[in-house]
């Protein structure tokens, strides 16, 4: 078994280009991430197989791309204003900052389930120091912006600390546009913003990240089963895309911590390097929002049903960080083993994600022969499989070890045979076996998705 560390993901991320840190040449800006090339590639593979699965495969799903800010007035409805915040407490020795309910376990908390203050005394994990019994002040974590010339209480508003904000204000636009037959969903994938008090954790706790969310509208007596049928969907995509499900473990979240307004709430686990940490979530908010939207925008927000009458929906709610996904991708694919007596480190990924499905190599770069068939080979292969790879330089072993550590699935080496009979070499990434396999064959072998 491989030792998967964050260091080793860390380090292969950022020498490899799938994830930098942000702003890197100024010192860095702690909670903010850059993706290059491979990253983002990984990243919009993973958004578009949630999309395909749980909104263009479906008759049921209504997908919208809202603005990041919104009418400050949302954000007081919906909560966040008063309540979006976390819990921070102050080192007495070093003056470093921290989340209370990551330094203690024992806490007294308000009617709304708000830590007010720590009952045990914690450790300093900057400086050591010895720390009482604590106060806690509560931090908002939203980010402020003006919108306009003027900067006053008016013009504030606020960066989306969530997507689902902008789903549900554009409810009442799907049901006007295409009158929807409950159940239905509405999805969003698009980046959230939280001013965490301490990102840590390379991309698991950043400050500016992607969601993906879904807000399925259902009759309140549906809300039971309707919650079943998406905590197996919802698993069923981290299995299509490489985490199983053996991997992911399911924390009912307790009545008080809870969110007030939800009745029931799962975290979904995972084992990273730095502890069981939540993966995304599946809660179900009853008709907590769209009644606060509705009664605080005084427009009416709801659904009108034959025989039924009137009602506002009671809606579920999976909700994926694509970051948390993608390190769990990362870790779950990170390999080390020998191939052909040499150590080597290697990304099992499922084909499905994998930044690059192949990567075309003439057998020797001096060869002009070879050059102008592979290169042939490449450009038509690439009109239908767009994550492709040149690589020429360096010897063919390199080049498997360089494609192998990105985590390409397969190598395709034109070699003299080739200019013979028309077949190439393709090489598995897991096994390192190679077979002869013929050109016309190619581009079904490696078109995954
Ligand atoms: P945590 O308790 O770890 O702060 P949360 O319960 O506040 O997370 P939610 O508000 O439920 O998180 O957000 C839904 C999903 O968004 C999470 O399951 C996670 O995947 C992702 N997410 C939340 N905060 C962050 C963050 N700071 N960085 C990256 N992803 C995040």
């Amino acid at each position: 078994m491989t030792e998967v560390t964050m260091e080793k993901i860390v380090s292969l991320a950022k020498r490899r280009g799938f994830i930098y840190p942000g702003s890197e040449i100024y010192g860095g800006l702690s909670g903010f991430w850059d993706y290059g090339p491979l990253g983002l590639e990984l990243k919009n593979n993973i958004k578009n197989l949630w999309w395909r699965m749980f909104v263009q495969e479906r008759d049921d799903m209504y997908g919208v791309d809202a603005a990041i800010i919104m009418q400050k007035k949302a954000w007081e409805a919906s909560g966040h204003v008063a309540g979006f915040s976390d819990p921070v407490v102050e080192c007495k020795k070093c003056k470093r900052r921290f989340r209370a309910d990551h330094v203690s376990i024992k806490y007294q908390k308000n009617e709304l389930g708000k830590i007010l203050a720590g009952k045990e005394k914690w450790v300093c994990e900057n400086c050591g120091a010895d720390n009482e019994k604590f106060e806690v002040r509560q931090f908002n974590m939203m980010f402020k912006t003006y919108v306009g010339p003027t900067e006053d209480e008016s013009s504030t508003s606020y960066l989306r600390p969530e997507t689902a904000g902008g789903i549900f204000v554009n409810f009442k636009n799907i049901i006007d546009s295409f009158h929807p037959k409950l159940p239905f969903g509405m999805a969003q994938i698009g980046k959230a913003f939280r001013n965490e008090i301490a990102p840590r954790d390379f991309v698991f706790r950043a400050r500016e990240f992607e969601q993906m969310e879904i807000e399925y509208f259902v009759r309140e007596k549906e809300w039971k089963e309707s919650f079943e049928i998406w905590r197996e969907q919802s698993l069923g995509f981290l299995k299509s895309i490489g985490v199983e499900k053996s991997s992911i473990h399911e924390l009912e979240v307790s009545p008080e911590d809870r969110a007030h307004y939800s009745k029931r709430t799962i975290d979904f686990e995972f084992d990273f390097p730095f502890g069981r940490k939540e993966l995304f979530g599946l809660a179900y908010r009853t008709d907590f929002d769209l009644s606060r939207h509705e009664a605080s925008s005084g427009v009416e927000l709801k659904y009108l049903e034959e025989g039924e009458g009137k009602f506002i929906p009671h809606v579920i709610e999976p909700s994926f960080g694509v970051e948390r996904i993608i390190l769990a991708v990362l870790q779950t694919a990170y390999t080390e083993d020998t191939l052909g007596k040499e150590a080597r480190t290697y990304l099992k990924f499922n084909p499905a994600v994998a930044p690059v499905k192949a990567a075309v190599f003439p057998l020797l770069k001096n060869k002009p022969e070879l050059v102008a068939k592979a290169r042939e080979v490449y450009t038509s292969l690439k009109k239908n499989v767009p994550q492709i790879m040149w690589d020429d330089n360096g010897n063919i072993g390199k080049r498997y070890r360089r494609q192998d550590e990105i985590g390409t699935p397969v190598c395709i080496t034109i070699d003299f045979q080739t200019l013979e009979d028309d077949t190439v070499t393709v090489r598995d990434r897991d096994t390192g076996k190679q077979e002869r396999v013929s050109v016309s064959e190619l581009e079904q072998q490696i078109k995954v998705n």
